[in-house]
C-alpha cells in the first residue's frame, strides 16, 4: 500500500457554508488527485510541539489542482474552532491524503445511488453530487439529508440547483421551514424511501449515531447490507 506523506497547502479561498461551517480551498502542490467520497488528514502543530490530527472529507469534484473541505464548528473542539474561526488566506496547513478507497463513488458506474448524510455528513456526498454533474453521469442520484434547522442547511442554494439532476429531500430535525413537506423530528423509514427495487448503492455518512440509525433503517427497508458504505465522523446524532 502506498505510504502517504505530509505536505503544506496554502488556503486560497473560504466560503461561509452557514454561521458555524466554513468551506476552506486548498491549493495542494503535487495533490495527485481524488475519488468523490475520500477525505484527507490535517494536522496542526503548535509553537510548543503538541501536535493535533483531524480527517476532513473532501467536498469538491475532483476535477482540478484545489481541493475543498468543509470544516462544522464543534463547539470546545480542539481544531475545527481554529480551521473556522482563526484561518485565513495565504495560512499554510499541514495535510495528507487522498485517504479512503471503499467510501467513494466511480463516477463510470451508471448504476443508482441513495446518499444519507447527517450534518457536515453531507461534505463527501456534496463532492459525489458535484461529479455527478461535472461528468454528465446518468446514474440516478437521490440525496436523504438531516440536518437540525434551516440555519445549519450546508451549500443551500447549489444544492437547490442540483436539484435539476438529483433527487434531494431535506429532513429538518429540530426545527423545520413553515412550508417543508414534513414537520421537523429525526430521520424514519419513510424518509429514506420504500422497498429498493433499483437496489441503489448507498453511502451513509455523518456522525455515528446518526450512521448507525440510518444503515439499520436501510437494512430494514430490504437494502443489501453489501450494498451500504458508511463513513462515521464519532460525536454523537445530527
Ligand atoms: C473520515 C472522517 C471525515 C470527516 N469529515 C469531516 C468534515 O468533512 N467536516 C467536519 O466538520 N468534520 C469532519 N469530520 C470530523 C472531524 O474529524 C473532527 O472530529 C471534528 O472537526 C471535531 O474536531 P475538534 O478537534 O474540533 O473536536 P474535538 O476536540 O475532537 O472534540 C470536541 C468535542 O466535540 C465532540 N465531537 C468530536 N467530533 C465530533 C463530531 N464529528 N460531531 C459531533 N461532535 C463531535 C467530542 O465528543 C468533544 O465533546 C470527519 C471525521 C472523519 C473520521
Amino acid at each position: 500500500m502506498r505510504r502517504l506523506s505530509w505536505s503544506i497547502a496554502t488556503v486560497v479561498d473560504t466560503r461561509w457554508e452557514t454561521a458555524t461551517a466554513r468551506t476552506l480551498v486548498l491549493e495542494v502542490p503535487g495533490w495527485a488527485g481524488h475519488l468523490p467520497g475520500q477525505h484527507l488528514d490535517l494536522r496542526l502543530t503548535a509553537d510548543d510541539g503538541y501536535r493535533a490530527q483531524r480527517s476532513y472529507s473532501i467536498a469538491s469534484a475532483p476535477l482540478g489542482p484545489r481541493v475543498e473541505i468543509t470544516v462544522q464548528r464543534a463547539e470546545g473542539g480542539e481544531v475545527s474552532p481554529y480551521l473556522v474561526d482563526v484561518v485565513t488566506i495565504g495560512d499554510r496547513l499541514e495535510l495528507r491524503g487522498p485517504v479512503g478507497g471503499w467510501f467513494a463513488w466511480d463516477a463510470t458506474d451508471p448504476g443508482p445511488v441513495l446518499l444519507v448524510g447527517g450534518g457536515s455528513g453531507v461534505v463527501p456526498l456534496m463532492a459525489m453530487l458535484r461529479t455527478h454533474r461535472a461528468v454528465g453521469s446518468g446514474a440516478p442520484f437521490r440525496l436523504v439529508y438531516s440536518v437540525r434547522s434551516p440555519d445549519e442547511l450546508m451549500y443551500a442554494a447549489e444544492l437547490d440547483d442540483l436539484r435539476a439532476d438529483a433527487d434531494i429531500d431535506l429532513v429538518f430535525t429540530r426545527e423545520a421551514p413553515p412550508d417543508h413537506h414534513r414537520p421537523a423530528g429525526r430521520i424514519t423509514l419513510s424518509d429514506l424511501g420504500t422497498a429498493p427495487s433499483l437496489r441503489p448503492t448507498v453511502y451513509v455518512c455523518g456522525p455515528t449515531g446518526f450512521v448507525e440509525a440510518a444503515a439499520a433503517m436501510l437494512v430494514t427497508l430490504g437494502h443489501d447490507e453489501r450494498a451500504i458504505r458508511t463513513e462515521r465522523y464519532g460525536g454523537g446524532r445530527a
